[in-house]
């Protein structure tokens, strides 16, 4: 990930070179080699590389070595959430050094009134969200016309179907700009032939093609029915140190609320997050989580683009994410920087062909497994183990038992189990007699109960798996 290359070999403003030299940088990562210079040159720029490779600092310094702090607005750098926006800014000013420039975040959520002063007051840069940007420009806040440089950070969710008309129309109205910066670790082809419509013969650089550069993190899949999804998060978190961190990840707002309550009810500690709560509710959370106060938080995937959290060693993902891409957002949450991590995801049979997309698409190798023991000491699980065959059910919810007798008849087999689980007829589906062993089908309801009486009257049941 780290190269060989430090950071003066090129023409930097000395102030950001002593910078860097102060918080202990020395050599460039990948990405920042290959798009630094180009961007010092003025080429527009359009730069892949992983999570956690050092996105932000290879715009951050180009884009700050051609600002001046003269309180004039020189460039805009907008980011998908409020969270990155604020994530970005804090980068940037962490490796100004001296330069002096103001860097000022603008998103939803907060004082608008506030924020419109203090943009009064003065700004070199401006870190934001498009929807509170195009706000304050149509407020007269910001003039649109004078930044140079315009910059998008995860940009292939800022170019998506959602924020793209909102990014034109800022795009429209800046009348100054002469230079473009986008960064993401993924760009679909689509995004690549949107962005080539307001950019400049862009260069692209793509960091992340080579074998070496897949994150060191170890990726598992657990095959499990809804019903135990609980139970392997409460055996992974069970495995966790006091020094790690995770992150849950659910496809829906809803989602996470149900999960932080039930995870809650077994007495972990864990926080939520998603856009519905207030930019405060999410700032203090982002903080905490942050500063190793909270050790898990649940996430929609929008909440948690891009944010870098150092001691993220475990993220699970409880649902597999409907978007391809998406994924390898998820699980370049950890490993970051080259630290290690492992990713995790919870496999239901329907999720079948998505994960196996998602694995083909970003040739990943994702290591089919078992739900991990329990550590040495704890004896209990966190979450108990429900019986469920809903894997093994078909849409109706009927489950195939195999038994091993050919001689009793269709009507013994009914017989039988409507008397040992007191059931209805209807719980009783297809029944096939084959050479060597009978199928039975038996509701999702009533199946475990199934198994025990065909097993007692030495039937040798067994569920076949979907
Ligand atoms: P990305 O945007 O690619 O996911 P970030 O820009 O968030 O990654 O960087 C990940 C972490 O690496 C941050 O904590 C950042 O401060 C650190 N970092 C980036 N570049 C360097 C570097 N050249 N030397 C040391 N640390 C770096
Ligand atoms: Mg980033």
């Amino acid at each position: 990930m780290f190269t060989t290359t430090p950071f003066s070999i090129w023409e930097l403003n000395e102030k950001l070179l002593h910078g860097l030299e102060n918080i202990g940088w020395e050599f460039a990562t990948q990405v920042q080699k290959e798009t630094i210079p180009l961007a010092l040159s003025g080429k527009d720029v359009i730069g892949q590389a992983r999570t956690g490779s050092g996105k932000t600092a290879a715009f951050g310094l180009p884009t700050m070595n051609a600002c001046q702090a003269s309180g004039e607005l020189q460039a805009l750098i907008l980011a998908p959430t409020r969270e990155l926006a604020n994530q970005v800014a804090e980068e940037l000013n962490n490796i100004q050094g001296e330069m002096g420039l103001i860097i000022q975040t603008v998103y939803g959520g907060t004082d608008l009134e506030k924020q419109a002063r203090s943009l009064q007051s003065g700004v070199d840069i401006i870190v934001g969200t498009p929807g509170r940007v195009m706000d304050m420009t149509e407020r007269g806040h910001i003039d649109l016309g004078k930044p140079d440089f315009f910059v998008l950070d995860e940009a292939d969710r800022m170019l998506d179907m959602g924020f793209f008309p909102d990014i034109m129309w800022i795009v429209e109205r800046m009348s100054g700009r002469s230079q473009t910066l986008l960064f993401s670790a993924t760009f679909p082809q689509e995004i690549i032939d949107a962005a080539n419509e307001f950019m400049n013969d862009p260069d692209f650089v793509l960091t992340n093609t080579e074998k070496l550069d897949i994150p060191p993190i170890e990726q598992y899949s657990v095959r499990v029915g809804r019903a135990n999804k609980l139970w392997v998060v409460g055996r992974l978190l069970a495995r966790m140190s006091d020094e790690d961190q995770t992150i849950i990840f659910t496809n829906t707002k809803r989602m996470v609320d149900l999960l932080v309550q039930r995870l809650k009810k077994h007495r972990f500690d864990v926080e939520g997050i998603h856009g519905d709560l207030s930019q405060n509710q999410r700032e203090k959370i982002i903080s905490k989580f942050k500063n190793g106060e909270c050790k898990v938080v649940i996430a929609t995937d929008v909440a948690a683009r891009g944010i870098d959290v150092d001691g993220i060693t475990l993220v699970i993902n409880y649902d597999v994410p409907d978007d391809v891409d998406n994924y390898v957002h998820r699980i370049g949450r950890t490993g970051r920087i080259g630290r290690k991590g492992e990713a995790w995801v919870l496999v239901g049979r329907d999720d079948l062909p998505q994960i196996n997309k998602i694995a083909a698409t970003h040739s990943l190798d994702i290591i089919a497994t078992e739900a991990p023991d329990l550590p040495d000491g704890i004896d209990r699980d966190p979450v108990r183990k429900q019986e469920d065959n809903s894997e093994a059910a078909d849409v109706f919810g009927m489950v195939p038992i195999k038994i091993s007798t050919t001689d009793m008849s269709k009507y013994s087999i009914v017989e039988l189990l409507i008397s040992s689980l007191n059931c209805s007829e209807l719980a009783i589906g297809d029944i096939t007699i084959n050479d060597d062993h009978s199928v039975v089908e038996v509701h999702n309801k009533h199946a475990s109960l199934a198994l025990r009486s065909l097993n007692s009257n030495k039937l040798d049941a067994s569920i076949i798996e979907g």
